[in-house]
């Protein structure tokens, strides 16, 4: 018996053509997702998974980045001679803003101390908007990457110049010391007033949460602190804004730019905490960062045209949920915390009054006989070792929370990476830190 009739095959055949025209055009039409507007890029400096969960812990609630559809891992190494596994943030922020690896210190510069072009240069070439907002210094690693090129970080003199000379639309963050002269109160030793300057050049200069939330358009400046913004947990609120308030703020106002915008947003202070081992104030940056990305996110959900990418550029301190070979975790030593451990000791420590100063800004009452010696000889090592005292107070709160740290430096770890919008999708997979720069181009349309 023959199993098919001429007709039948000729059916078959018709049918198997018209199935894969469906199927054939259907896969290009997926990879060509329409390009992008805008992209929204939020750094959170420091901020690997266990500094994740920490802040979902202490917030008793599902994160924002939680809810991202397309999620991946990234891998974060640098392109350094000797420190080969372990990148620092100027190598990493090199990978994300020109997808080229380069060596530790390194702003936006290759291993032989070129520029490379970055996103930012992109943007802007193309007729977009751009902006930089962050909690530390706008002249430190993560921000300066975008838009300035220096072979060495620490240069951030030189930095905020080339940074004022991108024009970049919004600049939001800390770090006035480098924009006015050392009668002013500021670090530069040339003599530049770079906010008279700005001005000269149509920004709108701001200092106070105020004056921000009074601005509606064109070119902004704010400055809120001499070096960095304070910690989440030490912010006066009604004068510093939050990540979330100058996250608003700059997409605001670019996006009335017609052909779109780049915003980079970093939540910078994640790293900072995490240095100092002090989980509590890790605990309220990673919240604080976490409240910008719902800000980002809601933006580009109310619309179909922004990509929103959430990253880190490094793990910071090895952070681990559970330490000291216990199967627990307090967060309730933690929520006792009022102040961030650089505050408390920088202005109220004494060895005279360090046990109220335990109870009234840490919660804790009944020091062990062990560690009240640890503290004692810390404030003799305080002469020698500025970090001797600060050191003792993490790691006594860190041994009750059972939050365990495996480094005072950076780590090799991977890091979260989340997508929304526009070719989100290409972000659902394990990556190299410069296939994050590699996919926001391709997602924006720009070729090199
Ligand atoms: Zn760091």
């Amino acid at each position: 018996m023959r199993l098919f009739s001429k007709k039948s095959i000729g059916l078959l055949l018709a049918a198997v053509m018209v199935l894969s025209v469906v199927v054939s055009s259907y896969i290009p039409a997926a990879e060509a997702a329409a390009p992008a507007r805008n992209v929204i890029l939020l750094i959170g400096d420091g901020m690997g998974y266990g500094q994740m969960t920490l802040g979902r812990i202490m917030k008793d609630s599902a994160l924002t980045m939680d809810g991202f559809t397309f999620n991946g891992t990234a891998s974060t190494y640098p392109n350094d001679p000797v420190e080969k596994w372990v990148t620092d943030s100027a190598a990493a922020g090199t990978a994300l803003a020109t997808g080229v690896k380069t060596y530790n210190a390194a702003i936006s510069v290759d291993v032989n101390k070129k520029p490379v072009k970055t996103i930012l240069e992109y943007a802007q070439e193309n007729g977009k908007a751009t902006g930089l907002v962050t909690t530390t210094r706008i002249t430190h690693a993560t921000p300066a990457v975008f838009a300035s090129h220096n072979a060495d970080r620490d240069a951030e003199n030189e930095i905020a110049v080339d940074m004022l000379n991108h024009k970049v639309d919004v600049l939001l963050g800390g770090g006035k010391r480098y924009f006015v002269t050392k009668d002013q109160g500021g670090k530069r030793e040339d003599g530049r007033d770079l906010i008279t300057e700005a001005k000269n050049m149509g920004y709108t200069f701001v200092e106070t949460r105020d004056d921000m939330n009074k601005v509606t358009g064109g070119k902004l400046l704010g400055l809120f602190k001499s070096s960095h913004a304070s910690y989440d947990i030490d912010r006066d609120a009604a004068k510093e804004p939050s990540l979330a308030e100058m996250t608003k703020k700059a997409i605001d106002i670019l996006s009335k730019d017609k052909e779109g915008f780049f915003l980079m947003v970093e939540g910078g202070r994640i790293d900072h905490a995490s240095h100092g081992h002090d989980a509590a104030t890790v605990a309220k940056d990673v919240i604080a960062f976490d409240d910008a990305v719902k800000v980002a996110l809601d933006f580009a959900k109310s619309r179909n045209d922004t990509l929103v990418i959430v990253t880190a550029d490094h793990e910071t301190g090895g952070l681990s949920i559970g330490g000291y070979g216990q199967y627990n975790f307090k967060p309730e030593v933690l929520k006792a915390q009022k102040n961030s451990i650089e505050d408390v000791i920088a202005s109220k420590f004494t060895a005279d009054n360090y046990k109220d100063i335990f109870a009234q800004y840490f919660g804790i009452t009944d020091l062990t006989p062990y560690e009240q010696v640890a503290m004692l000889d810390a404030f003799k090592a305080q002469k020698t070792d500025s970090y001797a005292v600060s050191n003792t107070v993490a790691d006594i709160i860190s041994k009750r929370a059972f939050a365990g740290w495996t480094s005072g430096g950076h780590t090799g770890t991977d890091v979260p990476v989340m997508a929304y919008g526009p070719n989100a999708s290409d972000f659902a997979r394990h990556m190299d830190n410069t296939d994050i720069n590699r996919l926001m181009m391709k997602a924006f349309g720009f070729s090199r």
